[in-house]
């Protein structure tokens, strides 16, 4: 942070430069470009391949909302698709039976920091010629049969909002691509389609990473390795009690799938009466989250009916965006009602997780012993 404070060059610069020369190197990839966030990485991802008006991007309907968001605000068309009911991952059948001439590319996201299944998603790319852009802002340093999440479609985007496994300390993103064409593209619309100085050959944006994230990122992921495998070791930890205490056949425990290294950005569980269990473990002092308690379709931005209502309206945006769901979505809105995220980061001790694990074998004893 001195250095970049002596250096004057806030944004860019040499400083930028080297973090993506190191994050090129360590996700094994061609090319890494900096930009402001995970959000904007999808965003000019998606415009570095043209995607537009009456263009069609299908993606699973259970993620955080900016991968639907980024299609939308591109005047294209986000067309949900079901997701698998073992890992939370995009179908690949779902997403075989979505694609139609107006399809621009398919974007599957690596959720909770498990790959979605790439080698099946990589043939229909290739049956097709629809390209991939990956959501891989939950996973770095996931892999798939030995390959980095990243590493499968013609783009990849990242995220270092400070909940993922490479936190910034702010917003910050990451594109990166094996395609040098894609890679120059991406570079041109980060800044303003600007080159040299003041000469616009595209329509581009504001995406520039700032060199104080860049810094302190440089000196934060050579330890994302070991914090992952901290992440795991407690992934596996929560495995061995659950089963000791004998809940495994009342919670779901998250499934890792055959060649997949699942980096636990989150550990998300399933389970009856979800809404109660949470409750009584914030009482127990025990943080958790839902991911996601509304799937994508039925946002009420598009026109879904289960929002909460009674909320905005007064910005003078008018209407809802269109958007796509031509089967039915069961399996993402079961996940929406039944997961619960658990505390699962690496310095997360072993009484903590026995505390966590026995106040959830509580919960599921309590209704009984009253019933008995
Ligand atoms: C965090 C996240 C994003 C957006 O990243 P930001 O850096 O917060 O803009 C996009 N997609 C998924 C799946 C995410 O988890």
């Amino acid at each position: 942070m001195t250095r970049v404070a002596d250096s004057q060059r806030f944004i860019l610069g040499a400083e930028v430069d080297a973090f993506e020369r190191e994050m090129a190197r360590q996700l094994e990839v061609g090319d890494a470009i900096g930009v402001t966030s995970g959000t904007d990485a999808l965003l000019v991802a998606l415009m570095a391949l043209g995607v537009g008006r009456g263009d069609e991007v299908v993606l699973p309907a259970y993620s955080f909302f900016a991968t639907a968001g980024c299609v939308s605000r591109l005047g294209a068309t986000p067309v949900f698709v079901d997701i698998d009911p073992e890992t939370f991952n995009v179908s690949p059948a779902a997403m075989a039976a979505a694609i139609t001439s107006s399809t621009k590319a398919l974007l599957p996201v690596h959720l909770f920091g498990q790959c979605a299944d790439m080698t099946a998603l990589r043939a229909l790319s290739d049956r097709t010629g629809v390209p991939i852009v990956e959501d891989a802002a939950q996973a770095i340093g996931a892999r798939y049969h030995g390959r980095q999440a990243g590493t499968f479609g013609a783009l990849a985007c990242f995220s270092f909002f400070p909940s993922k496994n490479l936190g910034a300390f702010g917003d910050a993103g990451l594109v990166t691509t094996d395609d040098p064409a894609l890679a120059r593209e991406v570079r041109l619309l980060r800044g303003h389609g600007m080159e040299p100085k003041y000469f616009h050959w595209r329509i581009g944006g504001n995406f520039r990473l700032d060199a104080l994230q860049a810094a302190i990122l440089r000196v934060k992921a050579p330890h994302l390795a070991a914090w992952s495998a901290a992440r795991r070791h407690n992934a596996n930890r929560y495995r061995r009690m659950f089963a000791e205490l004998g809940l495994t056949d009342l919670v779901r425990l998250p499934v890792e799938a055959e060649g997949c290294e699942h980096i636990y950005n989150q550990f998300v569980i399933r389970a009856p009466q979800r809404d109660a269990l949470r409750a009584h473990l914030t009482e127990r002092q025990i943080g958790t989250e839902i991911y996601y308690p509304l799937s994508l379709h039925r946002q009420p931005c598009y026109s879904g009916t289960q929002g909460t209502p009674g909320t905005p309206g007064t910005t003078g945006t008018t209407g809802t965006a269109p958007s796509v769901a031509r089967l039915p979505l069961d399996v993402a809105d079961e996940a929406a009602a039944t997961s619960l995220a658990l505390p699962i980061y690496g310095e997360l001790t072993e009484e903590q997780q026995r505390h966590v694990v026995a106040s959830i074998a509580e919960f599921f004893e309590a209704p009984r012993l009253r019933t008995d």
